[in-house]
């Protein structure tokens, strides 16, 4: 996968750059504890031109995520909104994935940062996940405790968890990783939330022990509209492999069905499934093919 070439600007602390020609400190905190925040935003091109996809959402949970890590935010998210359709533009990306990133100053100790840095850049990118249906499996890896940390801040640090699980997966034949929370209880995948569906409803874990997905908001939401009841609450293994269907959800999944868990097939073909109608629903609000701006 290329990132960027010759041409590639990025956004670095209020300037556009060269990718290419970008440089980082390699003495910091950043690099060596993974301490920093980032986001995961896509881009769309929709009939009304390029639009962000929830921009706002994603920019607050930004500085969220840096005050909860005690990372400076210095920043005015409407400008920052701004410098991102900008960046955009300067790339002539259309549909893409925006990555901002806020990495601390130079510093080897283990104290809060003083300064930081930010970094906006972003890149073409199709189904994060494929457009197949996933075969996942019941990692061996927690997420990490609540008590460890604060789960709902999306640090780069976090993400050593998630590589690890989805690498187990890979290993022994899956697409992905489901990871238990500290209770067992389903928690999340590497990089997405998980619904299930059973009777007719959906459930999906309640918020506390995995990142609070844009894409799992606006699914609740989107069931609201659809008329599609919607629980959330803690879900046991047994009820992913024995659920009547399943997906994930995340900006960069967006939603992706799931045909077997641990190698046991979903009895509802995902066509017929709650997931289906869900997944049609999001691609036309994504791309503002129907007005949905009243309800969202
Ligand atoms: N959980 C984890 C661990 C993630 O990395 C992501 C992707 N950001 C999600 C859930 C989904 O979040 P969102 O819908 O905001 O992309």
């Amino acid at each position: 996968m290329q990132y960027y070439d010759s041409n590639t600007v990025l956004y670095l602390n209020g300037k556009f750059i060269k990718a290419a020609e970008a440089k980082t400190d390699l003495y910091g905190q950043s690099l060596h504890y993974g301490y920093a925040v980032f986001e995961g935003i896509r881009a769309y091109n929709t009939h009304n031109g390029t639009r962000i996809f929830k921009a706002r959402e994603h920019y607050e949970r930004l500085k969220r995520s840096a005050e909860l890590m005690h990372i400076p935010f210095p920043y005015d998210i409407e400008e920052l909104i701004k410098q991102t359709y900008k960046l955009l533009k300067k790339n002539n990306l259309k549909d893409a994935y925006v990555r901002p990133l806020i990495y601390c100053a130079p510093n080897m100790s283990l104290v809060p940062a003083t300064e930081a840095s930010i970094l906006i850049c972003a890149w073409e990118w199709g189904a994060y996940l494929g457009s197949s249906l996933q075969k996942v499996c019941i990692s061996s890896y927690q997420r990490p405790n609540p008590k460890s940390t604060h789960v709902e801040a999306k640090a780069s640090g976090h993400y050593v968890n998630s590589i690890l699980a989805t690498t187990e997966a890979k290993i022994k034949g899956f697409d992905e990783a489901i990871l238990l929370d500290m209770n067992n209880n389903i928690a999340e995948a590497s990089g997405a939330n998980v619904f299930i569906e059973k009777k007719g409803k959906l459930y999906t874990p309640p918020l506390g022990n995995i990142l609070p997905g844009i894409t799992r908001a606006t699914v609740i939401q989107l069931c609201k509209t659809l008329d599609i009841e919607c629980i959330e609450k803690h879900l046991s293994t047994d009820d992913l492999r024995n659920a009547d269907s399943a997906f994930l959800c995340g900006t960069a999944a967006e939603i992706a069905g799931i045909s077997t868990v641990d190698e046991v097939t979903l009895p509802t073909a995902w066509t017929e499934s709650l997931g289906a109608t869900l997944q049609r629903t999001y691609k036309a609000l994504v791309l503002e093919k129907q007005n949905y701006e009243v309800i969202i």
